[in-house]
């Protein structure tokens, strides 16, 4: 069975859906990771074709982040490769380079796949989508607080990346047909878990 869990940044997808694989005894698929893997090599190697560099990447997703056996866990999360991401998510190569690598995991077992296009793209056919959302001014102050940062800059920041997610042509982010809408402002992390995790035991029957 796999659960799709898509929406923007800050909407608080990788605790839930971590708390959601938890909870169900699933694996956890973090998407997002991928896309930054390839923005730190597009980093390190400019001159290099981002869809070349995706294609090639060796990206082992679990408890830590390896690229190409290298651990970048906490390198990932920095604001630059933050950016860098969002620009390479961009590139319909990269894009379909690594949608093919997540189709590929995610074809056996039990999934929790979190990401911008994983109803919609990655697996249309999923059990259960769900699209998370949040204000803005919440979103933003839900990443300050989990990156340390100042409130008014992760704002601004994040409007710029949600511009170029839901204004780009290639898999913009959007609610998937049939996803369940699930503004979470206001509610509790343990609360956006428990409805998730209900609507996957009824619809795995
Ligand atoms: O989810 P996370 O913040 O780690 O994603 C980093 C960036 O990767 C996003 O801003 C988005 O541009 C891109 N992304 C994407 N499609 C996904 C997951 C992430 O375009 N499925």
């Amino acid at each position: 069975m796999l659960v799709a869990i898509d929406g923007p940044a800050g909407a608080g997808k990788s605790t839930v859906a971590r708390a959601v694989a938890r909870e169900l005894h699933f694996t956890y698929l973090a998407s997002g990771a991928m896309y930054r893997c390839v923005a730190l090599l597009s980093l390190a190697m400019p001159a290099s074709e981002p869809a070349a560099l995706a294609r090639a990447a060796r990206i082992e997703l679990g408890e830590r982040v390896l690229l190409d056996g290298r651990d970048v866990t906490e390198e990932i999360r920095t604001p630059e490769a933050s950016e860098a991401a969002s620009r390479v998510a961009a590139d319909p190569g990269v894009r379909e380079a690594l949608v093919a690598k997540q189709r590929e995991l995610i074809a056996g077992g039990d999934w929790v796949a979190e990401g911008r296009d994983i109803g919609t793209v990655v697996a249309p056919d999923a059990e259960l989508k769900v699209f998370l959302t949040a204000n803005p001014e919440e979103r933003a102050r839900r990443r300050a607080v989990e990156l340390g940062a100042d409130s008014a800059t992760v704002l601004a920041e994040q409007a710029l990346r949600d511009e170029r997610d839901t204004t780009r042509s290639h898999s913009p982010l959007q609610a998937a047909p049939g996803a369940v809408v699930l503004d979470t402002t206001g509610m509790g992390v343990e609360q956006v878990v428990a409805r998730i995790a209900s609507l996957a035991r009824d619809r795995a029957g």
